[in-house]
């Protein structure tokens, strides 16, 4: 299961991005922050006391307007009903009760999601003047917070974490792949994983009330065992957010956490996009191993350079994603749609490989006898030793003397060499440096 979402709802101005700030705060470091991931303001991943959680703010999703658009409100409360497992519904605790209020108020309630009730802007140690007023809502006692001053956000926090779900962890054995399509609407996923399973039409299971609903479909491929992670945007096709571009990134991240192999899915036509370099962002990010897939290509007009055209243009589009293979072709007609299984399976194992530690130290030796580690003011980078720490992705844990003199592009330099030597094709490759006297 992938991590909780949490969305923030509120009609304007309540403070529900000052909120998201104050608990992005606390977010945990990204531990390979690699310039070029773009990133997206409005979803962050953070946790509190170990929960580890997304959290949207709903209102981040539309342009900022002071006016009031019921059908906006209406909108951003139907997609936190959608994705989240539990909703903050944010109140102005200073102005009281309002009738957008209730009208968000009815809809949440009929949700029946896990929500909790937060009165905003309660500054001091007093309760809001219009505390009681807020029970008519039927939602349940309210929280009474500062978002601004920070003031009482752990009791929110606590009270959060209470509602997760008590998740049933899916478990498949060891060997089965997961692999999760993503990209963003209308580049072909549903038509790829038709192709992938040949089937005409996958036929979907509508379970009542869940909300990630990831609707795995096991199937094998000669001996092979692979699990598709299916987001609720891909094969259940929403009718509302459908338009909502931005919002389609938030979906695919919970299907990205769960797999093994992300299948990036890029429209030809188009090229790629700010919103597909998000994506590729979440699967690098996130670990894991990743297939660039150019579909559509039938209707790409071609020549010989066609492709390595393409190609180029991927690699400096994606430059954080160089490792992962680019596969082109058609969902429509089926043009080496069969390469896709294959490349997955080569890439899974890839990812999975663990390097002997004399093996791995002899290429480290090679390579900083090629290529000296860099110095600075008389002194030189050491590096005693290096070990394979864990897969999926590779992470190598590296003893050296001086984290300050492991700059980036000597990092990089050893990471190549390490590819050089044994592939890991597909695969982020993590460094984890450690200072020994
Ligand atoms: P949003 O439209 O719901 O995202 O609201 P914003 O986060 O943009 O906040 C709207 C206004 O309320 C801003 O001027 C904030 O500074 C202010 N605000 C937010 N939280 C608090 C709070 O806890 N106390 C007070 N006094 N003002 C707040
Ligand atoms: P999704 O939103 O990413 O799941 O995209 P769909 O699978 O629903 O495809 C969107 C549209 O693109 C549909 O009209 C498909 O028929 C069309 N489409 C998908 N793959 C291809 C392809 O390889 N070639 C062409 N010409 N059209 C495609």
């Amino acid at each position: 299961m992938g991590k909780p979402i949490v969305a923030i709802v509120g009609r304007p101005n309540v403070g529900k991005s000052t909120l998201f700030n104050k608990i992005s705060g606390k977010r945990i470091a990204i531990v390979e922050d690699r310039p070029g991931v773009t990133r997206d303001r409005i979803y962050i991943e953070t946790e509190w006391l170990s929960h580890q959680f997304h959290l949207i703010d709903t209102g981040g999703i539309e342009p900022k307007s002071k006016e009031i658009i019921p059908a906006q409100m209406k909108r951003q409360a139907e997609l936190a009903i959608e994705t989240a497992d539990v909703i903050i519904f944010l109140l102005d605790g200073r102005e009281g009760l309002t009738a957008n209020d209730r009208e968000i108020a009815s809809m949440l309630r009929k949700s029946g999601k896990p929500l909790l009730l937060v009165l905003n802007k309660v500054d001091n140690r007093e309760s809001s003047p219009f505390y009681y007023d807020f029970f008519e809502l039927g939602l349940g006692e309210p929280v009474e917070i500062s978002s601004a001053m920070g003031l009482n956000i752990g009791n929110l926090l606590d009270e959060m974490v209470a509602l997760f779900p008590k998740v049933e962890e899916q478990d498949y054995d060891e060997d089965v792949v997961k692999v999760a399509v993503i990209g963003k609407p209308n580049v072909g996923k549903s038509s790829l994983i038709n192709k992938i399973l040949g089937e005409d039409r996958v036929i979907v299971s509508e379970i009542a009330g869940t909300t990630r609903d990831a609707i795995d479909t096991p199937f094998t491929h000669g001996d092979d065992r692979y699990v598709l992670i299916d987001t609720a945007g891909i094969r259940r096709k929403s009718k509302v957010y459908d338009n909502i571009e931005r919002y389609s990134v938030i979906r695919s991240v919970t299907a990205v956490e769960r797999a093994d192999v992300c299948l990036l899915v890029i429209d030809a036509m188009e090229g790629v996009t700010e919103q597909d370099k998000k994506i590729a962002g979440y699967s690098h990010e996130a670990g894991k191993a990743l297939v660039i897939v150019i579909n559509k290509w039938d209707l790409v007009e071609k020549d010989t350079k066609t492709m390595n055209t393409f190609i180029k243009d991927v690699r400096n589009e994606l430059s954080y994603c160089y490792y992962a293979p680019i596969l082109f072709i058609s969902a429509l007609t089926g043009q080496r749609t069969n390469k896709i299984i294959e490349t997955v399976k080569a890439v899974a194992n890839q990812n999975a490989m663990r390097l002997k530690t004399g093996v791995l130290n002899e290429i480290i030796g090679e390579a900083v006898l090629l290529n000296q580690p860099p110095s600075d003011k008389g002194k030189k980078l050491k590096i005693y030793y290096c070990t394979q720490g864990g897969v999926k992705p590779p992470t190598f844990i590296l003893f050296i003397n001086d984290k300050k003199l492991a700059h980036f592009s000597y990092i990089r330099y050893l990471t190549n060499k390490i590819r050089e030597n044994f592939g890991f094709e597909g695969s982020p490759i993590r460094f984890i440096l450690k200072e020994k006297a």
